[in-house]
C-alpha cells in the first residue's frame, strides 16, 4: 500500500471519530499550533534589534524596552503553550479510553473461531500496541499533524526574509534536509520491520505475565512446580526480545551517524556564507545575525516538516494495525433471515467437520434430527465429538461439509445475533465474571436492574437449582462479588457452585434451547441429584441437549444419541438401547450400573 493511502486511511478513520466525541480538542490544538509558529520570530526580530542598538546609539531606555518585550512575550507564549499542552494530555487519556473501549467491543463481536486463529490474534496484538504506545494514540497521531502546520507557518515567514537577504541559504538548507530525510526514512523502516518481529514475542510475554500473576493459575503453578519453567520461558523470551532490539539498534547506527554529520556540514556552510557576505560589506552585522537566526529557523522548520510527515507515515502505519483489526474480515458469512419465536426443529445433514488449521475429521457424515421440545442425551467416550456438535449447532464454527438446518433452513441464512438468542448453553469451560453474583446471572449492570422483576427472577432461579441458601449465607447475598481480582471480599466459589451459577444463568436467559455439556461433572452426588430432580422443571417446554458421562441422566431424556469416532453409532430411547445386544450404550450402562450397585 502507498504511504499516502495509509495516512489518508488512518487519519480518515480517527479524525472524524475524534471530532465527533471531543470538538474542543481541535480548538486547543489550533491554539497551540499558532503559539508554536509565532515563537521563533521573537528571537529573529528582537536579538538582532538589541545587538544593533548596542552597536549603534546604545540608548538604555530602548534597550531595556526591547529586552523586556522579548522576555515578557516569551513568558506569555510559554505559559499559553504549557497550559494548552496540559489540556491536550488530558484529552489524550480520554481518547485512549474511548478507542480501547471500541476495540474491546470489537473483540467481543468477533467470530468465535478467530479466538483460535493465530493470524487474528497477532493482528489484535498489533492493533493494541499500534494504537497505544507505538503510535502514542490520538495525541501521537495529532502531534506531527499540527506540528507540520506550525512549522509550515514559520517556514513561510522566514522564507520571505531569506529570499530578500541571503537566498543561497535556502539551497544549502534544502540539500541538508534532503539527506536527513533519506536517513530518517531508513531509520523508520528498520524500526517498523523490528516491530513486526516483536509482536509475537510481546504476545508471549503478555501470556506469561498473565499466568504468572493470575492467582487462579496459582494452584497448578505450585503443585506442578511449573514456576521454574515459567521463569525460564520468561528469560528465554527476554533474551530473544533483547536480541531483536540490539539488531534494530545496530542496523540504525550508520544512518544516525550520517544524519548528525550532515547537520555539522550545514552549520559550517551557513556560517561561512553569511560571514563572507558580512565581511564583503553586503550586509550589516545586525542583518547578518538575523539571517543566521532565520537560516537555522528555516532549516529547523523544513526538517521538522519532513520529520512530522515521516512521523505521520510511521504512526499511521502503527495505528493502521488498529484500523485493520477493526476491518478484519468475518470468519463466517452471516444471513439476514429473522428467527421465528417458539420452539425449533434442528437437522444435521451429512455433517462433517475439521477444526480450522487441522486435517482431522472430528465429525464425519453425521445425520441427526432434534425435534421441537425434545430432550436429547448425547453420550460417548471423551473426544467422540459431542461438544463439537453443540459448538457447531451454536454456530461458533461452521461445518466443513454438510449443513445444519433450523426449521428446514440452513442456519447460515439466519441473522447471527437473533440466532444466538436461541441457545442457552453451559459449556464445560464456561466462564463467570469477576462481578456481583446477580450481574453474572442477569448479565446486566446492577445499577440498571429492577429489584422487583429481575432480581426476584435471579433469586427464584437460585432457589430452583439449590443455590439460594448458599448465596444467602454470603454477607452481601446476591451482591457478593465473585473472585478476588477487584474485591478483597470477593468469594471463590467451588467448581460445583460455579457450575450451578452457570446453569442458573442459562435458565434465566430463557432461550428455547438449553444445552448442558457435562453440567454435573463438578457437582457432588447430592447436588447432582438436586439438578436431576429439578431437571424436568428446569427445562420444561424447552428443547434440551444434555451431554453427560453419567448415564443415569439419560433416563430423563426422550432420546439418546451415542457418539463414537465422530459419528452417531446408536440412536433411540433408553428402553430401546439399554437391552440392545452388543450395543455400546448397553455396555456403558451395564458398566456404570455396576459401580452404582457396588
Ligand atoms: P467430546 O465432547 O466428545 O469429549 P470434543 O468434541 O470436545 O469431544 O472433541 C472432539 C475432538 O476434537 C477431540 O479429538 C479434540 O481433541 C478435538 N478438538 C476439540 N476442540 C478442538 C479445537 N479447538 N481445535 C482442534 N481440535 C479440537
Amino acid at each position: 500500500m502507498k504511504k499516502e493511502n495509509v495516512i489518508k486511511k488512518v487519519y480518515g478513520y480517527f479524525l472524524p471519530e475524534a471530532w465527533r466525541i471531543h470538538k474542543g480538542y481541535f480548538a486547543v490544538r489550533m491554539g497551540k499550533m499558532l503559539t508554536v509558529s509565532i515563537r521563533p520570530f521573537l528571537s529573529i526580530y528582537f536579538i538582532p534589534a538589541i545587538i544593533a542598538e548596542l552597536m549603534g546609539e546604545g540608548n538604555p531606555e530602548r534597550l531595556i524596552g526591547l529586552a523586556t518585550a522579548l522576555v515578557l512575550l516569551e513568558f506569555v507564549l510559554g505559559i499559553i503553550d504549557g497550559t494548552l499542552s496540559n489540556v491536550i494530555e488530558r484529552y489524550g487519556q480520554k481518547f485512549e479510553n474511548h478507542f480501547n473501549m471500541i476495540l474491546s467491543r470489537r473483540i467481543m463481536e468477533l467470530d468465535f473461531q478467530m479466538t483460535e486463529d493465530k493470524k487474528a490474534l497477532d493482528q489484535l496484538e498489533l492493533a493494541k500496541n499500534g494504537m497505544s504506545w507505538y503510535s502514542g494514540g490520538m495525541n501521537g497521531l495529532m502531534e506531527p499533524f499540527f506540528n507540520f502546520l506550525s512549522n509550515l507557518i514559520t517556514l513561510l515567514g522566514v522564507v520571505v526574509l531569506l529570499v530578500v537577504n541571503a537566498p543561497m541559504v535556502l539551497v544549502i538548507a534544502a540539500v541538508i534536509v534532503a539527506i536527513a530525510t533519506l536517513m530518517n526514512d531508513r531509520l523508520n523502516r528498520i524500526e517498523q520491520e523490528g516491530y513486526r518481529n516483536l509482536a509475537k514475542i510481546n504476545r508471549i510475554f503478555g501470556y506469561l505475565g498473565w499466568s504468572l500473576v493470575d492467582f487462579r493459575y496459582g494452584k497448578d503453578i505450585r503443585l506442578y512446580e511449573s514456576k521454574d519453567m515459567m521463569v525460564e520461558k520468561w528469560q528465554h523470551f527476554t533474551d530473544e526480545w533483547n536480541r531483536e532490539n540490539i539488531q534494530i539498534a545496530n542496523k540504525q547506527l550508520p544512518y544516525q551517524l550520517l544524519r548528525e554529520g550532515s547537520q555539522i556540514v550545514h552549520d559550517v556552510a551557513i556560517y561561512f556564507y553569511l560571514g563572507a557576505l558580512a565581511i564583503l560589506g553586503k550586509m550589516t552585522i545586525a542583518i547578518c545575525i538575523r539571517m543566521v537566526n532565520a537560516a537555522s529557523t528555516f532549516t529547523g522548520s523544513l526538517k521538522n516538516m519532513v520529520i512530522c510527515y515521516q512521523e505521520m507515515v510511521k504512526k499511521s502505519n502503527y495505528a493502521n494495525e488498529y484500523v485493520k483489526f477493526m476491518d478484519y474480515p468475518p470468519a463466517m458469512p452471516k444471513g439476514k433471515l429473522p428467527v421465528k419465536e417458539g420452539k425449533h426443529v434442528f437437522e444435521f445433514k451429512d455433517l462433517s467437520f475439521s477444526y480450522p488449521g487441522s486435517e482431522v475429521k472430528v465429525l464425519q457424515h453425521v445425520n441427526l434430527t432434534i425435534r421441537e421440545g425434545e430432550h436429547l442425551s448425547v453420550v460417548g467416550l471423551n473426544g467422540a465429538g459431542k461438544t463439537t456438535l453443540v459448538k457447531l449447532m451454536c454456530r461458533l464454527y461452521d461445518p466443513t461439509e454438510g449443513e445444519i438446518r433450523m426449521d428446514g433452513i440452513n442456519i447460515k441464512e439466519y441473522d447471527y445475533q437473533e440466532y444466538m438468542k436461541v441457545f442457552a448453553p453451559v459449556f464445560q469451560d464456561f466462564k463467570l465474571f469477576a462481578f456481583r453474583i446477580k450481574e453474572n446471572l442477569l448479565l446486566k449492570d446492577s445499577e440498571d436492574m429492577n429489584p422487583e422483576t429481575e432480581e426476584a427472577l435471579a433469586r427464584e432461579t437460585l432457589r430452583k437449582i439449590g443455590m439460594a441458601e448458599k448465596v444467602d449465607s454470603f454477607k452481601n447475598g446476591m451482591d457478593t462479588v465473585l473472585f478476588k481480582q477487584f474485591d478483597q471480599e470477593g468469594i471463590e466459589p467451588s467448581g460445583g457452585e460455579q457450575q450451578k451459577l452457570a446453569i442458573a444463568r442459562a435458565l434465566i436467559k430463557d432461550a428455547p434451547v438449553v444445552i448442558l455439556d457435562e453440567p454435573t461433572a463438578a457437582l457432588d452426588p447430592i447436588a447432582e441429584y438436586e439438578i436431576y430432580k429439578h431437571f424436568e422443571e428446569l427445562v420444561k417446554g424447552k428443547t434440551a441437549i444434555y451431554i453427560s458421562h453419567r448415564l443415569s441422566s439419560c433416563q430423563f431424556c426422550d432420546r439418546i444419541a451415542v457418539f463414537s469416532e465422530g459419528n452417531v453409532k446408536e440412536y433411540g430411547t433408553h428402553g430401546e438401547l439399554v437391552n440392545k445386544p452388543d450395543g455400546i450404550y448397553a455396555k456403558m450402562f451395564a458398566a456404570q450400573a455396576q459401580y452404582y450397585v457396588s
